[in-house]
């Protein structure tokens, strides 16, 4: 076997410059979500490079009308040259808007100093860089493939996933009864293997009042004015009860393995820069961002802000509860044999222990396991969390090559663990 990883590497080592290429050509290509820019492009780039690898192409797109440009997903298939497990490398292609503060362009897709630089050079269009080339490799050394090899290129993570990700598992394409293991190349490092996220609660609190001339507030009653309480009971009652709550899952960064609340928005009266006109407020809402541990229960963690809000000032009848996104924690078994691949890939090949880790937000990760039923999915790629929707993103160049090692040696050592 040992022949084999050679082989593979050497591909991998041939093909630096073209991985490089790659990622920067995918960064070049402004695939901003929202709206959700130039999809087919960046589409068409993965798919052209999957054909190139033989791979037969299929591209999936949801039938929901969701306005807007047009949303493709590109999936590539590689057949093994016997039965054996379906590995699939998953990779975002969307990015977050560029946003303020950058000293180089961000669609520029610039190498400098050993670093790609622009919006998703970390997250994630390096990943899904060495995701194809760590496929490519493996046929490139001619090696008998134990099991199908799949790489897709999927859109919309950044807002939920529900078109990309989630539509694959809702057709099939990602299912329990053909894909055995998920890889979702997203930045954590290349020693890090992520096993799963936290769970999100996010919902509305709209208190309602009575609308008055603000010359006279004593008519009327003011929305803002009764929200209020319930605000001051999340700082002063929630919040620090979260902050005792602590889980046994290695969340990095270690912050973020206590539970947490925060407030997203806040909306009441005449918003905006309109001419005010005088008037008591007649409702004002909140949105909240709950982050839950996989030790919590979301009846509790539900239970515990109906129980808070019935317990401040007219919560009781002025008060409105409203869900608007429940993820469930999701993780990845420790024991799992596509997490002992990588473990052993990582060591071999960066030299030390593999770190297993959490993440803090979620990802794509919740459509395999709560959609296709994948029970078998970790996040693995270059470049650093902290650089994800950062000015002056960038990725180390040499990272996007040691990853593109890592996930084919650790697809070979899969196939070896599974005869
Ligand atoms: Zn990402």
């Amino acid at each position: 076997m040992t022949g084999i990883r050679e082989r593979v590497l050497q591909q991998i080592e041939a093909a630096t410059e073209e991985i490089i290429a790659l990622a920067a050509d995918l960064v070049r290509i402004p695939t901003v979500n929202p709206p959700g820019e130039e999809y087919c492009a960046a589409a068409e780039l993965i798919a052209d490079h999957l054909r190139r690898g033989a791979m037969e192409v299929e591209f999936h797109r949801t039938a929901r009308r969701l306005g807007g440009p047009p949303r493709p997903n590109v999936v590539g298939l590689l057949e093994g040259d016997s039965p054996g497990p379906c590995v699939h490398f998953n990779g975002h292609f969307d990015v977050v808007p560029p946003g303020a503060g950058w000293t180089v362009d961000p669609f520029g897709g610039k190498v400098d100093n050993g670093r790609l630089y622009g919006r998703g050079s970390a997250d994630m269009k390096a990943g899904l860089a060495a995701a194809i080339f760590a496929v490519e490799a493996i046929r490139r050394a001619g090696v008998r493939r134990a099991g199908r090899l799949e790489v897709s290129g999927t859109m919309d993570e950044e807002s939920g996933g529900h078109a990309g990700v989630a539509h694959l598992a809702e057709i099939g394409r990602i299912a329990a009864d053909r894909t055995d293991h998920v890889v979702i190349p997203e930045p954590f490092g290349v020693e890090r293997i992520c096993l799963g996220h936290r769970g999100v609660y996010w919902f509305r609190v709209t208190a309602s009042g009575v609308m008055a001339h603000g010359s006279m507030p004593f008519l009327g009653v003011n929305a803002i004015d009764r929200l209020q309480p319930f605000l001051e009971a999340i700082r002063t009652r929630l919040a620090p009860a979260l902050r005792e709550r602590v889980t046994s899952v290695p969340v990095v960064p270690e912050g973020s393995r206590y539970a947490s609340i925060n407030v997203n928005a806040i909306e009441g009266g005449q918003t905006g820069s309109a001419t005010q006109t005088p008037c008591v407020p007649d409702r004002c809402s909140a949105t909240f961002d709950r982050r839950f541990l996989s030790e919590e229960s979301f009846d509790d963690v539900k239970l515990e802000v109906v129980e808070l809000l019935a317990s401040v000032e007219h919560g009781a009848d002025a008060l409105e509860l409203e869900d608007l996104l429940v993820v469930h924690p999701t993780a990845t078994r420790a024991d799992a044999p596509l997490v002992r691949s990588f473990e052993r890939a990582v060591c071999e090949i960066v030299g030390q222990p593999a770190q297993l880790v959490a993440s803090p937000g979620t990802y794509d990760h919740k459509h395999v396991s709560g959609i296709a039923g994948v029970n078998s999915c970790i996040a693995y790629g270059p470049g650093e969390l902290e650089q994800a929707h950062q000015a002056d993103e960038s990725c180390a160049v040499d990272d996007i090559v040691t990853s593109t090692r890592v996930m084919a040696t650790a697809v070979l050592d899969l196939w070896e663990a599974a005869v």
